[in-house]
């Protein structure tokens, strides 16, 4: 279920802001001393931060892969941006007011196609271009909001820890741009996504990939992408049509499949954190997609397993892990989690075998020594 604003605090937050700024100019600064040239201070502070972070993905193919969608996407402008990709289990991306612009990794994982992370790093380059944020700072009210956002960047970066990224995100609302603004950043990141070439339909899809997640979560509150670019039927209606009316552009973009070849190695990773966000309902939306494209199965099952986990589902999840077993490759850990759930159940004879099969597949596991005591135990 999506949350609405109220009708009547949309109208008080509209009369509240400031007239639009010009967009900023390629290469463009804010005049020392103004409001501004604080606010990217802050924002430098932080992106300083960032660059040296542990949750930093530095993986090449990828850092290349996306960069080159940022080149292609804000052309002149793209020496402005400086591109850092987050390992981070949410659907969301921010374009700092200097021009840092911030990809989680879980953005990537969910993205079907090279066109649809096309889209939502066009929305971000139009927030960032059309100087939104700046607009909320100095429209007074959300000052201390930005200072405490950039100061839970820093926690994150210097945690270095996944679980600090989603009290940052939560923090992460002082984001959440009017809508007047949210509508300019997605006909911008529309638009600017067509003239580079890409299939302008697929902005729509991926707001309906966000809106059967949160459908799928239920009422329970969603910090990042979710609260700060909810994902309506009336904003996938907006997209659909202003794409029918957008010319083709002259050069088409790279085929797709691009995507998928990048993220293949990274992917278990990624999967294995959102696993830990502890969100099964809108993990089961991506696997059963996942599952869809067939792609490493083995990993897939893997992760399925550890969905029911979660879940507290110890029969589906040793059927699970099985067929995890059953599709090489598959992540070592199947086996472990199977010795686990045996052993639980008392059923000494698999959960033997299991521990015995890891232990062959992963003879240097950090774990060793543990199911080693336990295979002992169950001599
Ligand atoms: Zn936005």
């Amino acid at each position: 279920m999506v949350r609405r604003l109220p009708a009547l605090l949309l109208v008080l937050a509209a009369c509240g802001n400031p007239a639009p700024l010009p967009d900023l100019a390629p290469g463009q600064r804010p005049a020392p001393d103004s409001e501004e040239a604080g606010l990217w201070m802050q924002a430098d502070g932080a992106e300083e931060l960032i660059r040296t972070s542990a949750l930093r993905i530095q993986d090449p193919a990828l850092v290349d892969y996306v960069q080159g969608i940022v080149d292609r996407l804000a052309g002149p402008r793209a020496k402005d941006l400086r591109l850092y990709i987050l390992r981070a289990p949410e659907f969301n991306a921010f374009a700092f007011p200097n021009g840092a612009l911030v990809v989680l990794s879980g953005l990537i994982l969910r993205a079907e196609n090279e066109a649809q992370l096309a889209f939502v790093l066009s929305h971000e380059i139009t927030h960032y271009q059309r100087r939104h944020s700046v607009l909320v700072y100095l429209s007074a009210r959300s000052k201390s909001g930005f200072a405490a956002f950039f100061q839970a960047v820093a926690n994150v970066a210097r945690v270095g820890e996944l679980g600090a990224v989603v009290g940052a995100l939560a923090v992460g609302g002082v984001f959440r741009f009017n809508r007047e603004q949210e509508r300019d950043a997605d006909e911008g990141g529309l638009d600017g996504m067509a003239r580079a070439g890409y299939d302008a339909r697929e902005a729509a899809k991926i707001c309906e990939v966000c809106l059967h997640e949160t459908e799928a979560q239920g009422e329970k509150d969603r910090a990042g992408f979710f609260s700060s670019h909810p994902a309506t039927r009336e904003r996938i209606e907006t997209l659909t049509a202003r794409a029918a009316t957008v010319a083709a552009a002259s050069a088409p973009a790279p085929a797709s499949g691009r995507l998928g070849n990048v993220l293949l190695p990274l992917r278990l990773g990624f999967l294995k954190d959102e696993v830990r966000r502890q969100e099964p309902a809108s993990l089961q939306i991506l696997l059963d997609r996942l599952f869809r494209e067939g792609v490493q199965v083995g990993e897939l099952h893997f992760i399925q397993g550890e969905v029911y986990r979660v879940r507290r589902d110890a029969d589906r999840a040793i059927a699970a892990y099985r067929d995890a077993v059953s599709h090489p490759p598959a992540p070592a850990e199947s086996h472990q989690m199977l010795g686990i759930l045996y052993l639980k159940k008392g059923d000494k004879d698999n959960a033997r075998t299991s521990f015995t099969r890891y232990l062959e597949v992963h003879p240097r596991a950090e774990d060793a020594e543990m199911v080693k005591a336990y295979l002992k135990q169950l001599e």
